[in-house]
């Protein structure tokens, strides 16, 4: 691709540095982070002193003062090596901190941002339910007034960082009976799960921090991939949250999470991508090594057309990434190209990397060579952040409008 259509110099020197990074740091650790299914707490450490975990963020906020272009390259670097180090920037930039940066009053944005920004704390995001899922609009998660603080009852599941973060926006039924249009966004803490590894490593808990009473995390998620990544129920149980920690305006927290998903929408896109370009990369390197019938098994039709595809879809999907990036970027509509970007980009994930598997024949079966890592992380694409088929229906609503309800 010309990348100069949408890259400038400062992009491609992030590009170089989080490829250094990824290739000096994760490569060697990704393997035995996903087997043990361990969170990649040094590497959180390495990135926040390296400003990744605050990318699009002001210098005043303690960010890296860098756009949202390269915030989209950074993750799409970080998952061709692992999907769950760009996973982790991912839910921790635009789920855990875009929030308050966009609806959080001066004060909230004083007090949380530096801390998330700088990589001290992690952050999620809460919105996911038993039972509200897709239809994120059933939240049956209530927050009762009592003058000067709410009550929060009710449990998220799935969430990213909640056993390994201490700030997180959520949401709660404030209004019963008025559908999504009730529902408002909090900002609530918790300790770390993990206070030896924040104590060995400096980073990852701040003592200052009021937490807020009543928020605990859950067990942890056994997943089929994003393993070295950390996914937990966020659990509330009376929780006493200060009116101070409403974030946005009452009643908008459901329309508030909307926007920060159309914009995480490109995120998964460009860890999806990632994932198919690593997994494609490898492809190529072991088509032209391995030999059978005396040739490399690149020379044979049946594998190179295989290439082939994956070349031309990974070249499709970065057009539709970068186009929306673009788009957010310049201040322009992008609902629907995030969304056609988030399915066109995760769906093809899954079709590389299984390609990419049979072209290592059995090898590509086993835990020697990265492909099967690649395979696994590649299918949660297709759910989080909106499943394939929400993708559908958020394009179809922009293409027929009332007709598709
Ligand atoms: C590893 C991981 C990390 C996650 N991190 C977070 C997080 O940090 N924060 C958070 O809030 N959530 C998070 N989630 C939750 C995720 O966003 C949801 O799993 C996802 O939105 C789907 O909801 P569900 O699992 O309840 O599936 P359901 O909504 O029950 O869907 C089940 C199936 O039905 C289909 N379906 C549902 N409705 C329709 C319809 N109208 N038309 C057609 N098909 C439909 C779906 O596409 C899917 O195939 C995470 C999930 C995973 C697996």
């Amino acid at each position: 691709m010309d990348d100069s259509l949408y890259f400038s110099e400062q992009h491609h020197q992030v590009r170089e540095m989080v490829r250094d990074f990824a290739a000096q740091e994760v490569a060697p650790v990704a393997r035995e982070l996903d087997r043990s299914s361990t969170f990649l707490w040094d590497n959180v450490k390495k990135m926040g002193e390296l400003g990744l975990l605050g990318v699009p963020w002001s210098e005043e906020l303690g960010g890296a003062g860098m756009d949202q272009l390269s915030y989209y390259i950074t993750l799409h670097e970080l998952a061709k090596v692992d999907a769950s180090h760009a996973l982790t920037v991912s839910a921790h930039t635009n789920l855990g901190t875009s929030p308050i940066v966009e609806f959080g009053t001066e004060e909230q944005r004083r007090r949380y941002v530096p801390l998330l920004a700088s990589g001290q704390v992690l952050g999620g995001f809460g919105l996911t339910e038993p039972g509200a899922g897709s239809d994120a609009g059933g939240t049956a998660t209530t927050a009762v007034d009592k003058g000067d603080h709410y009550v929060l009852n009710g449990s998220k599941i799935f969430i990213t960082h909640a056993g390994v973060g201490e700030i997180f926006s959520v949401t709660a039924r404030t209004e019963p009976g008025k559908g999504s249009r009730g529902i408002t966004s909090f900002i609530v803490t918790k300790d770390t799960t993990d206070l030896d590894e924040a104590r060995r490593l400096g980073i990852g808990h701040c003592a200052d921090l009021p937490k807020t009473p009543g928020v605990r995390a859950g067990k942890k998620e056994e997943k089929m991939g994003w393993r070295a990544s950390d996914t937990r129920e966020l659990i509330f149980e009376d929780a006493i949250v200060p009116k101070e920690n409403v974030l946005g305006e009452l009643g908008l927290g459901f329309v508030n999470f909307l926007k920060t998903l159309d914009a995480g929408r490109i995120g998964i896109a460009a860890v999806s991508l990632g994932i198919a370009e690593g997994a494609y990369e490898e492809a190529l390197r072991y088509a032209g090594a391995r030999k059978q019938f005396g040739k490399p098994i690149g020379s044979f039709q049946g594998v190179n057309f295989q290439l082939a595809d994956m070349a031309l879809e990974i070249q499709a999907g970065t057009h539709l990434l970068y186009h929306a990036a673009w788009l957010k970027q310049n201040g322009r509509p992008f609902k629907k190209e995030a969304a056609m970007a988030k399915l066109y980009c995760s769906e093809l994930a899954m079709r590389v990397t299984t390609k990419a598997v049979q072209v290592f024949g059995g090898y590509g079966y086993t835990t020697e060579y990265p492909v099967e890592r690649m395979m696994r992380d590649a299918k949660v694409c297709e759910i989080g952040e909106g499943t394939s088929e929400i993708q559908r229906i958020v394009i179809a609503r922009h293409i027929l409008g009332d007709i598709a309800g």
